[in-house]
């Protein structure tokens, strides 16, 4: 689609006409887990006094919803570790309540979801995503590093019992989970949860080489064919996945595919950093800093016109390489950083 002149009686519209609709906003870049895929173990983190305050996130995500945003997904590193997250929670619930919001959402590691599962469905989020690669305790810290299985499926049961609809979502790993699919679409599907694989994206430093852990979404659909009867299902959350149904579980199963699928002719989003830098595109190192407008008066003005010029520049789509020569990630920051 060539692109188009801007039309702000739309709400935001980018230059090839994709109404903005959906933003995902990273509260912290910090995290309890160190997946390998994400992070190298001994990560440097952001000083804490070049976040946004929760107050600060609140005033931005405010004035996305009144431009026309109405699908917040909080995420991070992993937003759950953030001080007083629940406050940003209940603050951002109000826009449910007035129905300028459609949907306010979480991406967790589901680590401290015992804890809060309660006070985020009292919030108003009804519908989680959970990241689990592995359903083996040993594995799980071998691929998290960090973490511990057991807090994470108590987590799970907690968010279950509160009423929240989970989706799992999966990174397919070479050598690493790639035997363990099946019983990872087994666990998710008997549970009644939705699944979602996911490819690994070359997004930052992890201080190994990406191309040992990169297992295409084309193979692993093939080999999940031999054991299963995948029924396309025309089911969109507004996001990249395409679903199938798996028809021996009756549960739907998502794939997400950066590299061997463009989704971007599609694509209703931006993301939001913890410190205040909107990226228009996952794949692109463009970006525009909403931290200094939003400081520099405490009226909305400015934000305002800062998140329009933004949207103007929405790149087309990613251009996501594996650099098998260099083995560098093609885009420097790292998945935490940007959110997921
Ligand atoms: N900590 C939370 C979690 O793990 O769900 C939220 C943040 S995490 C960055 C969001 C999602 O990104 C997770 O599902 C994670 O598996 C995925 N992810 C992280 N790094 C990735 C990468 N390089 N390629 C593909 N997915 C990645
Ligand atoms: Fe943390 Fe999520 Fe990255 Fe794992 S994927 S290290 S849980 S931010």
């Amino acid at each position: 689609m060539p692109p188009q002149k801007l039309d702000s009686s739309r709400g935001l519209v980018d230059p090839f006409g994709r109404a903005i609709e959906y933003l995902r906003v990273s509260v912290t870049d910090r995290c309890d887990f160190r997946c390998v895929y994400c992070m190298s173990e001994h990560m440097t983190f952001l000083p804490k006094r070049d976040l946004l305050s929760l107050e600060e996130l609140d005033r931005v995500c405010a004035a996305f919803v009144r431009q026309g945003v109405n699908k917040l997904r909080i995420t991070g590193g992993e937003p759950l570790v953030r001080k007083n997250i629940m406050w940003l929670f209940r603050a951002l619930g109000r826009h449910l309540e007035n129905d300028q919001l459609k949907e306010l959402t979480l991406t967790t590691n589901g680590s401290q979801l015992e804890k809060f599962a309660g006070d985020l469905k009292a919030a108003g989020v009804n519908r989680i995503n959970v990241s689990i690669d592995t359903i083996d305790p040993v594995k799980f810290k071998a691929i998290t590093r960090w973490g511990d299985l057991a807090t994470v499926l108590r987590g799970l049961d907690a968010a279950e019992k509160a009423g929240i609809k989970i989706k799992i979502n999966t990174v397919a790993l070479k050598g690493l989970n790639e035997d363990e699919i099946e019983s990872l679409i087994r666990f998710a599907h008997e549970r009644g949860a939705d699944m979602t694989l996911i490819e690994t994206m070359p997004l930052g430093d992890i201080g190994e080489d990406r191309t040992s852990q990169y297992l295409p979404l084309s193979i692993v659909r093939a080999r999940l064919m031999d054991r299963f009867s995948l029924e396309d299902n025309p089911y969109r959350t507004g996001g990249p996945a395409r679903y199938v149904t798996v028809k021996e579980t009756g549960g739907r199963l998502g794939f997400i595919t950066p590299l061997t699928h463009n989704f971007c002719e599609s694509c209703n989003r931006v993301r939001l950093t913890c410190t205040g830098t909107l990226f228009m595109c996952l794949g692109q190192e463009d970006a525009a800093d909403l931290r200094a407008p939003l400081r520099a008066s405490a009226d909305d003005g400015l934000l305002d016109a800062a998140i329009t010029d933004a949207i103007a520049r929405k790149p087309k789509g990613h251009d996501f390489v594996i650099d098998r020569r260099t083995k560098k990630p093609s885009v420097a920051r790292h998945m935490s950083v940007t959110g997921g």
